[in-house]
């Protein structure tokens, strides 16, 4: 196992992972908790050139889990990381990469947290796995708890898109559907685990999957040859992600792998603005009332994001930034990135494009800056937004019949529009 402690991001109090259940018992499910390591220690033992292997086990020393602990037989991690031109292009900045999740075994980044929930879990022989999700983090325990055999017991907003609940039933699970909102899922979740015993993996509770995450800022400090980017890009619902990308970095500086820290732009879809509203008021995160959340983006919809703390000190740390973007940019922008880069993203994951735009245009990235925007669901995960997407962009088949003719007239009218001439 590598060495590790844990630390409430309230009080600042430190416990041995046995001695706690998820949260700082004093504070209790406010009291997330951070999992800290030694890197004076690891840096004596771990170097970059020892690491081996192509998913997220690679950085298997930097994690809290055991050299031999089995992950799920699926490849997890070690996604590409694409320069993408055209993007760069339209951004107007150095350098600019699409992060492409996308191709993750379930579709998502959640991934990378679901298979250290798994591996936890073993740990703790806990019979069954359970989460509260928007859909992705539930997809991903759903698949990657089917990859090894274990059962799992999922709570979604019944409003969650088809794509994600079908995903959750092909793979299995017991899918139970809350009649309320993501916040509403979270808290029956963290009661029925108490209640029934199940281990919770359950974002911004458990404190684990910050540490499956961060593995996607060591793949990208890694991929551009151990040299951060100036400015990392990622949209946020709970802030688990946006944690964890601070997380992987701030690890990689304290071991003398890489010289800086990146600038960290948060994005918020309108409707869902918690942390960006307190960033730009000053208020404490811990004080701040839940919102209503209501926006396409279904991934980064959260009332009372549940890694505030870790979301907030990410941004403030690192000098960076929260931008909000509305919902028809989020739209738009799947078809844009998808059209300019060749990756189809889903709407929270599209929001982080979006957001990069508008964080250009309010002077939080400059021209000179190398961006990495962090792709993080896939489009096929919410065909009806996709579908809204296209047409606020202008674009739609064209219906025809099996003569020529017809097709030489549909490719003349779309080579008016500025699209494919014959
Ligand atoms: C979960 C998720 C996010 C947001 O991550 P948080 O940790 O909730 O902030 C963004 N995009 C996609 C595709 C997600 O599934
Ligand atoms: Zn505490």
């Amino acid at each position: 196992m590598t060495g590790h402690a844990l630390a409430c991001l309230v009080c600042g109090k430190q416990y041995e992972p046995e001695a706690v259940d998820y949260v700082c018992p004093d504070h209790g499910d406010d009291g997330v908790l951070d999992v800290i390591y030694d890197h004076e220690r690891l840096a004596a033992t771990v170097s970059r050139s020892t690491l081996h292997g192509e998913s997220m086990w690679r950085y298997r020393p930097l994690l809290p889990v055991s050299a031999t602990a089995a992950g799920p037989p699926l490849r997890i991690g070690w996604t590409p990381l694409l320069a993408t031109p055209a993007l760069r292009h339209e951004a107007g900045v150095a350098a600019l990469w699409l992060k492409d999740e996308t191709g993750q075994p379930t579709g998502s980044l959640k991934d990378r947290a679901s298979a250290m929930a798994m591996v936890k879990a073993a740990e703790q022989r806990a019979a069954v796995v359970t989460t509260a999700s928007t859909g992705n983090a539930a997809a991903a325990l759903a698949g990657v708890a089917a990859a090894m055999g274990r059962p799992t017991v999922i709570f979604v907003p019944a409003a969650a898109p088809p794509a994600k609940i079908a995903q959750l039933l092909a793979y299995g699970a017991t899918v139970l559907l809350v009649d309320g909102s993501y916040d509403d899922a979270v808290s029956l979740c963290l009661a029925a685990a108490r209640r029934f015993g199940w281990y919770n993996r359950t974002t911004g509770f458990n404190p684990y999957m910050t540490e499956g995450k961060k593995t996607v800022a060591y793949e990208i400090a890694e991929q551009l040859g151990w040299r951060s980017p100036d400015v990392v890009v990622v949209p946020v619902g709970d802030g688990c992600i946006l944690g964890a990308v601070h997380k992987g970095f701030t690890d990689l500086h304290a071991l003398g792998w890489v010289d800086s820290i990146p600038r960290l732009i948060g994005v918020q879809a309108m409707g869902s603005n918690f942390l960006a509203e307190a960033w730009e008021r000053g208020e404490d995160v811990l004080d701040k009332p839940a919102i209503d959340a209501v926006t396409v983006a279904d991934s980064i919809a959260a009332g009372l994001p549940r890694d505030r703390l870790k979301a907030m000190r990410a941004v403030k740390n690192t000098d960076g930034a929260f931008v909000t973007v509305d919902d028809d940019s989020i739209l738009e922008a799947i078809p844009a990135v998808a059209s300019l880069s060749g990756v189809f993203l889903e709407p929270a994951a599209a929001a982080g494009w979006a957001g990069l735009l508008a964080a250009r245009d309010r002077g939080h990235v400059a021209a000179g800056d190398r961006v990495v925007v962090l792709g993080t669901g896939n489009g096929l995960k919410d065909v009806p937004a996709a579908m809204r997407g296209a047409r606020l962009a202008g674009r739609e088949a064209l219906r025809v019949g099996s003569d020529l003719e017809d097709i030489a007239e549909a490719m003349d009218a779309t080579a008016a529009r500025g699209g494919t001439s014959r």
